[in-house]
């Protein structure tokens, strides 16, 4: 079998959202019945040719399979579901005569109908994208169906170009999926390994057919230990899988890329396989210094690809030194190439675009266009040699130096701060003397709250708007958003809640509204990145030293708390939170930065308590998602994003109870970590999974308040009174009432009034009917 060489230049993937969010407008459009699918089609396939013109005019070859077809209507594993045939038992009347699933069918299984729940969703390795989770079952029936694809390499052949279809691998597919409810104990959906692979090797005979030279298959699972399946086992089935596919006749030839991490233990086994490339993240892992002679002579005949442009960051980085990672790979193989280290999806489009941005810093930054420009230039660099990009290469690395030498970069009076921090810094009064302090609060047994926010309406995005806009004065929004938190705390009074909220209305995103108000951190127009479906956040970019020139939530408190007698929380976003969801520098540790954050905050803590508030939330529920793939790397991270966590509530007093919220109901995976918070309260997702997180919290002798959700509120759904008592009843079953809140999973921005008010009068009359019990037993 012989192929064509692998271009010496590429990309894992292209942002799919389009520059100005094309994607997911017309998506919401068809949702909405404003368009139907043939027009949805036309819209996409448009941005498919943008696309691949636009990398072809950045530099990538437009007929040596150098351009991904990447694209996705909602999500790349959903994608894989529908083409391998794995849709849901519920949702199978959406499958047609012919096997497919059409345009409308696909989003039902995204977003659910009726009684029947979407795949669940959660996050894509250490990124804050979210995938849909396949199901997976002993009877899966599997079968090919690959037209979606081989429709668009077809389509850009008629173009004039020859692209590269990526794939989920099957291997992270299953290793990515869950078991289908009601399957055996035990079962695993690795353990369909060998009825999936053939079904692989279908959808790449059809697009060798369609003129596909190379198919990528991405397998992050290769580079994780974080997954339910043993990494032994992971490698094993890489094993199996490639050898099984690279043995096919009438196969294309075969990239798999394992982004996010080193390879590790699981280049050899791949190396022993026929695939013919293997892409490298050199971003966030190396090659290992020795590899054994039968990986480095199967190597010799494969092309390495060297993923050495950050497909994660925004940085302009250090294009020598990326230069000279790609060309140390030479020694192993005579076939390098040089990629983006992750799809760009991870990051918004085009510098260029930002012309509010202060000029110095964009000469630091590159998007996706400027990273598919770089790759270009050191894919020159390889055929050409290092001197006939020589110029480019000093470019950036002046850039680099301007970068560092630069105000606000590093400010002396927060690094003398940061470096005069001692051990007591981190640590608050005893758990014991906080709760006799915090007595003078005079909650009642399973006090209720919510989370934060309360629904965010049109009115409040509408008066934003026009504040951007000019259309309103500083004093007439805040005169609005005033009258807003006056009704939200008059509603909470009527509902009868114990710990009242403002209700986060002035907050136009948890993370960016702190940005704007603190030094070192810039904000972009159309910064977009794909979260989930059709949902984008715009990460500010945290580019210098972090400090608070003035209090930023202290008025908005400080108003709600003068309209009650209850307490109101101070509500503030964690370091780590704030970390997770901007593109943060890359010249310093994390920790370095989480640790300047974490000084701001303390502050912020320090006036809200001078101004009388008694209750504080600081939100960490991103604190999970950072955690490393590799487990070696996890207990450094664990001890800066902890340690952060305790440096911004430090200084509070033993009177003032700190809460902390957590979103997602993994407790296990991080208990040790979420005990060293050692925050007075920790309110956690868990009505979606019928509060089976207490076991966990019970089992660890966790012995801090915790409030388990009672309220799903990613769902329009109200729950009865019943529902939440019985919830109830099975925590206090498991937890001392005295330790136990009342709450929903998660902030209500999302629902609307509606839902919301009935669902917390439900919450309520629950909670009082379980403290009657609770007091009967006692
Ligand atoms: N306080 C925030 C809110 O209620 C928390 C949001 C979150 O956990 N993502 O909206
Ligand atoms: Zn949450």
């Amino acid at each position: 079998m012989t192929h064509s060489a692998f271009p010496t230049g590429t990309i894992l993937g292209y942002p799919r959202i389009g520059r100005r969010r094309e994607l997911k407008r017309a998506v919401e459009a068809f949702w909405s019945g404003s368009i139907d699918a043939a027009e949805l089609e036309t819209r996409a396939a448009a941005l498919r040719a943008d696309t691949r013109a636009r990398l072809a005019e950045l530099g990538l070859g437009r007929t040596d399979s150098a351009i991904p077809e990447s694209f996705s209507y909602y999500d790349q594993v959903l994608d894989a579901a529908v083409a391998v045939g794995a849709v849901p038992a519920r949702f199978s009347r959406l499958v047609g005569a012919d096997g497919q699933v059409d345009l409308a069918g696909y989003f039902t299984i995204a977003r659910g109908e009726g009684e029947d729940a979407p795949l669940e969703m959660t996050k894509w390795f250490d990124s804050n994208y979210h995938y849909l989770v396949p199901e997976i079952g002993p009877e899966t029936d599997f079968s090919a169906h690959g037209e979606r694809l081989v429709a668009q390499v077809e389509e850009a052949r008629a173009a004039g170009y020859l692209t590269r279809p990526v794939l989920v691998g099957p291997v992270t597919f299953l290793a990515l999926a869950k078991p289908v409810d009601g399957a055996p104990e035990g079962f695993r959906p690795l353990d369909r390994l060998a009825d999936l692979v053939p079904v692989y090797a279908e959808l790449l005979a059809d697009l060798a057919r369609a003129g596909a030279e190379w198919v990528q298959l991405d397998e992050p699972a290769l580079v994780s230990e974080s997954l339910e399946d043993a990494p032994e086992r992971i490698v094993e089935a890489v094993a199996a899988a490639y050898d099984r596919l690279g043995a096919a006749e009438d196969r294309p030839a075969l990239f798999v890329a394992a982004p996010y991490c080193a390879l590790g233990d699981a280049l050899p086994a791949l190396a022993a396989t026929p695939v013919e490339a293997i892409g490298l993240d050199l971003v966030k892992g190396t090659v290992p210094e020795r590899l054994d002679p039968a990986t480095e002579e199967s190597l010799a005949a494969k092309t390495l690809v060297a993923g050495v442009v950050d497909g994660h960051n925004i940085w302009r980085g250090d294009l020598a030194a990326a230069f000279d990672r790609a060309s140390a790979l030479a020694n192993l193989s005579g076939s390098v190439a040089v990629s983006s280290s992750t799809s760009l999806f991870h990051v918004p489009h085009d510098v260029a675009d930002e012309t509010k941005l202060d000029q110095r810093l964009v000469g630091w930054l590159a998007f996706a266009d400027q990273k598919v420009a770089q790759i270009a230039t050191l894919a020159r660099g390889l055929t050409e040699g290092r001197d006939a990009i020589a110029g480019e290469l000093d470019a950036a690395t002046t850039a680099l130096a301007d970068r560092a030498e630069a105000p606000g970069v590093r400010v002396p009076a927060v690094r003398e701060r940061l470096s005069a921090l001692g051990e007591a810094d981190f640590a608050r009064a005893d758990y014991d003397a906080r709760v006799a302090a915090q007595a003078s609060l005079e909650l009642p047994e399973l006090p209720t709250t919510t989370i934060g926010s309360f629904p965010q309406t049109g009115d409040i995005r509408r008066a934003r708007a026009r504040l951007t806009k000019g259309e309103l004065t500083e004093a007439e929004y805040t005169a609005e958003m005033r009258a807003e938190i006056e009704r939200v705390i008059r509603l909470q009074e009527e509902l009868g809640l114990d710990v009242l909220v403002h209700g986060e209305p002035e907050r136009n995103d948890m993370v960016q509204y702190f940005a704007e108000l603190l030094d070192g951190f810039a904000v972009t127009e159309h910064g977009w990145v794909q979260s989930y479906g059709s949902r984008c956040t715009r990460p500010s970019l945290l580019w210098g030293d972090v400090s608070r020139p003035e209090p930023m939530t202290v008025g908005w408190s400080t108003y709600a708390q003068s309209l009650t007698d209850k307490p109101v929380k101070g509500m503030l976003t964690g370091p780590v939170t704030i970390l997770a969801w901007s593109f943060v520098r890359d010249d310093q540790p994390l920790g370095d930065t989480a640790r300047q954050v974490a000084l701001a905050l303390r502050d912020e803590i320090a006036d809200l308590e001078a101004s009388g508030i008694r209750v504080i939330q600081v939100d960490e529920p991103a604190l999970r998602e950072l955690l490393p793939l590799k487990r070696a790397d996890q207990p450094a991270y664990l001890d800066w994003s902890v340690g952060s966590f305790r440096l911004a509530t430090g200084g509070a007093a033993a009177a003032t109870q700190v809460h902390t919220h957590l979103c997602y109901s993994e407790f296990g995976v991080v208990i040790d970590a979420i005990r060293n918070l050692d925050a007075d309260v920790t309110s956690i997702e868990a009505a979606r999974s019928r509060m089976e997180v207490v076991d966990d919290i019970a089992a660890s002798g966790f012995d801090h308040g915790i409030g388990p959700g009672v309220y799903d509120i990613h769902s329009p759904r109200v729950p009865s009174v019943e529902e939440v008592r019985s919830l109830l009843e099975r925590a206090v079953a498991e937890i001392p009432a005295s330790r136990l809140w009342v709450n929903p999973d998660c902030g209500l921005k999302t629902r609307g009034y509606e839902e919301t008010v009935a669902s917390l009068e439900h919450i309520i009359e629950a909670t009082r009917a379980v403290r009657a019990e609770v007091a009967v037993t006692a």
